[in-house]
């Protein structure tokens, strides 16, 4: 089996991961595991977060590493929080924090105009000199509700509210979730290119 370090302490994530890995030939191992130090996401993009998390870990654990940065874009909050989404409320703020946040900004805004995406960039890199990094994303629609419904996932997940499905992206069951979600769309294209460039 190949090892794979995650680059990411997010629970909710690495849950997801391993739902969508386990089923191929990774052996995907958390970045806690090799004590790899958080490093800052001083980056302006999804994309170049993704790619500082995932440099990190290779560089520290001398595996190839797999980082996502991912977050929401409000259109009418400009799309914010989006790289942000994880500090919308302050530097330590919790999925709580966040979201009460969220909703006092949004309270006067009318239900169609809260549209909103969550967007998921996920990186690959075989070391931490890789010159040709595999990056992959997804984008999920949904529009922003002010009171929370369902108790899966996590962070945003109870506000997210899927017009398609009828519910929240809380409310999904996780094999739901990741087949619709912009993790799992990211994920699906990354295993797809694995197999194709380094599987063989
Ligand atoms: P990152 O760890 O810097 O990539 O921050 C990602 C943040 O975006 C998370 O902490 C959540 O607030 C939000 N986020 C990303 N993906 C999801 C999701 O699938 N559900 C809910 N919130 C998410």
């Amino acid at each position: 089996m190949k090892k794979i370090i995650i680059a990411s302490g997010n629970k909710g994530k690495l849950r997801e991961f391993n739902q969508i890995l386990q089923k191929f030939a990774f052996e995907v191992i958390p970045q806690s595991q090799y004590q790899v130090p958080e490093v800052a996401e001083t980056g302006l993009t999804f994309v170049e977060n993704a790619l500082i998390k995932a440099r990190n870990a290779a560089q520290y654990t001398g595996f190839p590493a797999i980082s996502d940065d991912s977050g929401i874009e409000i259109d009418a909050l400009g799309g914010s929080p989006g790289i942000y989404s994880a500090r919308f409320a302050g530097e330590n703020a919790t999925d709580d924090d966040n979201n009460k946040l969220l909703v006092k900004k949004l309270t006067n805004i009318a239900e169609e105009k809260r549209t909103a995406r969550y967007h998921c960039v996920i990186v690959y890199m075989q070391h931490a000199n890789d010159p040709m990094p595999l990056i992959c994303q997804g984008s999920w629609e949904g529009i922003i509700l002010l009171k929370p419904r369902g108790q899966n996932g996590f962070g945003y997940d109870p506000f997210f509210y899927l017009p398609t499905h009828n519910c929240t992206a809380a409310e999904l069951l996780p094999e739901v979730k990741n087949q619709l979600s912009h993790r799992g769309q990211a994920l699906r294209t990354l295993q797809m290119r694995l197999q194709q460039d380094y599987l063989n």
